[in-house]
């Protein structure tokens, strides 16, 4: 089969690699279609770390093509989307239900080999936990495929307590921003403000019902925040960018006892300096959500069918034999979502 493996930062190749066979527990999948995610990115400039060696990918969705001695509840043929986390189900964080930061947790495309390859084999510890989620007929696989980044966007929205009639502030219209949008939007949020500076990922916003753009280029992301909301700010602010000046934004953006999410990684080094009267005065929330509970994909999953523009943020497709080229065109912040296709 091909794969896509990590050699070390800026160093990727597609491979021939043999077909794996499901041992005890484990399950086998054939790879419908597979998402490149911006943290894939970070691992290829050598921002984030992963195993070298490892194939990559984490969000990924296809057919069960064989399992192994012991597996209940999965059956060849069915459809499956990948909840990549690898908890050890008996850590303080996992027998509270946060798998996300269990202690000896790994993940598929970095630690295990994850969804760039025409076939995954998914671990016992994946299978056993439930972390393979079935996916209606309704729901192709290039879209059950972004199950995980979907997940992450609807964990930072109810984290910031965004809900029907609210508002919020997205600053960053990449894929992760817009997928916030959509999902705020779906969620009943009444007022969303999207903020980039490049004009034509504003336009795609736009487009998909932001309610305002900012351009920090041109405005002050507060400055316009205030117009639009008399003077009250926000209730939250996602910050879906690895950028500390986004956050120092976007807090001046908040409505008092409003919250902030550090979404994006920031690059390591990276800095925050920040006036501490002002969480103290106007009792801010600054919190950061990394990844999701499996009971977020479910949930993520359930909504996806329902997010009709869901869709257009695909700009790109790819074969497996071209995956850097995927790379590539997202390193330098090109096109949203690349899709590596594969043929069933
Ligand atoms: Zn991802
Ligand atoms: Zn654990």
């Amino acid at each position: 089969m091909l794969a896509c493996v990590f050699h070390g930062p800026g160093n990727l190749k597609v491979e021939e690699r043999p077909i794996p066979k499901p041992g005890e527990g484990e399950v086998l999948i054939k790879t419908g279609a597979a998402s490149l995610c911006f943290s894939d990115i970070r691992v290829f400039r050598g921002e984030k770390s992963a195993r070298q060696g490892v194939i990559q990918g984490h969000e990924a969705a296809g057919a069960v093509v064989s399992v192994g001695a012991g597996v209940r509840g999965i059956a060849v043929g069915e459809r499956v989307a990948i909840c990549p986390i690898m908890a050890c189900g008996a850590c303080y964080f996992c027998v509270r239900g946060l798998r996300n930061r269990c202690f000896n947790r790994k993940t598929l495309g970095y630690d295990a080999d994850g969804g760039l390859a025409e076939y995954i084999l998914i671990p016992r510890e994946l299978v056993e936990m439930g972390h393979l989620l079935k996916v209606s007929k309704d729901l192709p696989d290039e879209m059950a495929c972004q199950t995980e980044p979907f997940a992450c966007a609807l964990y930072s929205l109810e984290t910031c307590g965004v809900g029907a009639g609210g508002s919020l502030a997205i600053v960053g219209a990449g894929p992760m921003g817009l997928i916030h949008l959509l999902l705020a939007k779906a969620m009943g949020c009444k007022t969303i403000i999207v903020s980039d500076p490049v004009p034509e990922r504003l336009a795609v916003a736009y487009g998909l019902g932001a309610t305002f753009t900012n351009n920090p280029r041109r405005h002050s992301l507060a400055e316009d925040v205030l117009t639009l909301t008399d003077g009250l700010g926000v209730d939250a602010v996602i910050v879906s960018v690895g950028a500390v000046a986004a956050i120092d934004s976007g807090i001046r953006a908040l409505r008092k006892q409003g919250t902030l999410n550090i979404f994006g990684g920031c690059p390591p080094g990276s800095m925050l300096s920040l006036d501490p009267n002002l969480v103290h005065y106007n009792e801010l929330w600054i919190t950061g959500t990394q990844n999701a509970n499996p009971e977020h994909y479910q949930r993520a999953l359930a909504m996806l069918p329902m997010l009709t523009q869901a869709p257009k943020l695909i700009t790109h497709r790819f074969p497996i034999a071209d995956a850097p080229k995927a790379f590539d065109l997202r390193s330098s912040l090109d096109g949203l979502k690349a899709i590596i296709d594969f043929p069933s």
